[in-house]
């Protein structure tokens, strides 16, 4: 039989076990082992790599529980602005959106930029013009509502602080969402998506939508998707960071993502963690923060659904 994995993540944070409840702590899993078992059924059925990322990040999109999609963040004008991106290891092939609203599924507009367009990465009212030739219906404002992010929000409104949505001790909702597969092809592919930060302004994005930073993929090093504190994430060009240990110093993946969470991105400041597989169906969950929302299962029996250390 062919062998396969994925592995995925909601958010890395100050997750300290105990500040939870137990009904939301089963809330979380409950909706992680929806999503994996979403991508697991794709590759069980000899779906693609590509296919089994994008179903996951559907799911945790959907549940309000994660930063990105449903659940995403309110910008310092009280909306909502998303970030995707997707990337496919066997054809190096990836397609990014950035800034865009109402879109209920953005890593499904990062797939269609990927797959219809020349491009890779369209950005804010273009990218919404293209959803809208591509005839994407535009959720309005009420389905993005959720009642803790706006507290979240009303919170730092008036300030100038930007909060990065897993960087304060409150026990509930963290988070961008990945994940990353290897289909039963050995193919390998990697998704993201995010809203970012509470009360980001001036169109501020961070790594989540970024090829090489906050995603990656490639079918000779291995597929990475990020989370974490975007601007070092960018700096430390993460994703990319990992699949370069592996081929040029021979790391294994556990080595190479273990060397660029816990010692390069946390010496320029970054805190977060990744999710990552390689090839040979090997999956890495790395991060430097107390927790990280995360979950994996591979043909081969192995299934994990964790939140803390
Ligand atoms: N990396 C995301 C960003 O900076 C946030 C997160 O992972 O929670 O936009």
């Amino acid at each position: 039989m062919s062998t396969f994995s994925i592995a995925i993540h909601g958010g890395a944070g100050t997750l300290v076990k105990g500040m939870m409840t137990p009904e939301k702590e089963i809330a979380y899993k409950t909706a992680l082992q929806t999503a994996i078992n979403a991508g697991y059924k794709v590759l069980e059925e000899g779906g693609t790599a590509l296919d089994a990322v994008e179903q996951a990040v559907i799911c945790l999109e959907n549940s309000p529980l994660f930063n990105a999609g449903k659940g995403s963040v309110f910008t310092a004008e009280g909306m909502h602005e998303m970030d995707a991106s997707i990337m496919d290891g066997k054809t190096k092939s990836a397609g990014a959106v950035s800034l865009i609203s109402g879109i209920k599924n953005p890593i499904s507009l990062a797939r269609d930029v990927m797959e219809k367009t020349e491009h890779v990465f369209l950005a804010g009212e273009g990218a919404m013009r293209f959803a809208k030739q591509l005839n994407y219906k535009l959720e309005d404002a009420s389905y993005f509502y959720d009642e803790f992010r706006y507290q979240q929000w009303l919170d730092i409104k008036d300030s100038n602080h930007f909060q990065l949505d897993h960087s304060v001790k409150k026990d509930s909702k963290f988070g961008t969402v990945g994940a990353v597969a290897c289909d039963q092809f050995g193919n390998i592919a990697a998704a993201t998506s995010t809203g970012g930060m509470t009360n980001k302004k001036f169109g501020r994005v961070g790594d989540s939508p970024m090829v090489g930073a906050g995603t990656y993929a490639n079918n000779v090093t291995c597929a990475v998707s990020c989370t974490g504190s975007g601007e070092f994430f960018i700096r430390g060009v993460v994703a990319y960071d990992v699949s370069c240990l592996m081929e040029y110093k021979s790391l294994s993946l556990q080595e190479a993502c273990e060397e660029v969470i816990l010692n390069r991105v946390k010496e320029i400041g970054g805190d977060g963690g990744l999710v990552a597989v390689d090839a040979n169906r090997n999956i890495a969950l790395v991060f430097n923060t107390e927790g990280m929302y995360r979950a994996c299962k591979n043909s081969e029996g192995k299934e994990e659904i964790a939140i803390y250390r």
